[in-house]
């Protein structure tokens, strides 16, 4: 069924639901990837929000780590939200020393960065690159749950979003000892997104169908070389 892209959600622990039911509603077929051989069977994969710490020694237990590094290195768009964001960087810092990440963007991304007094709040975030005239130009309402942020992009990634400077927690006092404000909470490299909010939080199906529109573009590439 070309133009429906099977997208997984990685389905150890996070807010998994969430992201299907959003993927449905972008008209993306989704399905819980548990797996290697359910990994085989979807085109992109969409990493949850939870708890990368978590996810990271699950995956490992259930044999995926290397499966997933494999189709990331391979070109299979991948979506992170939060603990999804932490587990595709390159770098983290404030991990787990046995934290195990997946990698795919070239960036350094901090755990719990903004601050243990403010585990969550929203901010508007005005995102880069959804292309379609009008759909940018309204601010997300971003939901931050002990989330991470970006503290350095290589070359190649696109930073699309930063928290607008009115709506950061001013009052935290985030454990780098740097401000918030301004800070870069989404990027995008090639066929991988990752935000450090969570949009299947909210009604806003923006972040979501840009990504099922990247995975059809990969998708179609794929089935038109076949
Ligand atoms: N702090 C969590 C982590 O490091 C992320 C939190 C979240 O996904 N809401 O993985």
């Amino acid at each position: 069924m070309s133009g429906q892209p099977s997208i997984g959600v990685l389905a150890l622990q996070g807010d998994v639901r969430e992201h299907l039911r959003m993927l449905a509603a972008c008209g993306a077929r989704p399905r819980p990837v548990r797996r290697p051989s359910e990994l085989d069977d979807v085109a992109a994969l969409v990493i949850p929000g939870g708890e990368s710490t978590t996810i990271s020694k699950l995956a490992l237990d259930f044999g995926l780590t290397d499966p997933i590094r494999k189709r990331i290195a391979g070109g299979m768009p991948g979506y992170g939200s939060c603990a999804g964001m932490v587990m595709l960087a390159a770098e983290v810092l404030d991990g787990r020393p046995d934290q195990v990440g997946f990698g795919g963007i070239e960036m350094t991304v901090r755990r719990n960065a903004f601050g243990r007094q403010v585990d969550s709040f929203e901010a508007p975030v005005v995102l880069g690159g959804l292309g379609g005239a009008g759909a940018a130009a309204e601010p997300l309402r971003a939901v931050f749950i002990r989330a991470p942020w970006v503290e350095r992009v290589g070359p190649g990634v696109a930073v699309l979003g930063r928290v607008a400077s009115t709506g950061a927690p001013r009052a935290s006092t985030p454990q780098s000892g740097a401000a918030p404000d301004g800070r870069i909470v989404a990027v995008r490299q090639g066929s991988l997104l990752a935000t450090a909010f969570h949009p299947e939080l909210t009604g806003d199906l923006r972040v979501h169908r840009l990504f099922v529109e990247m995975a059809r573009e990969v998708d179609h590439a794929a089935r038109s070389e076949d």
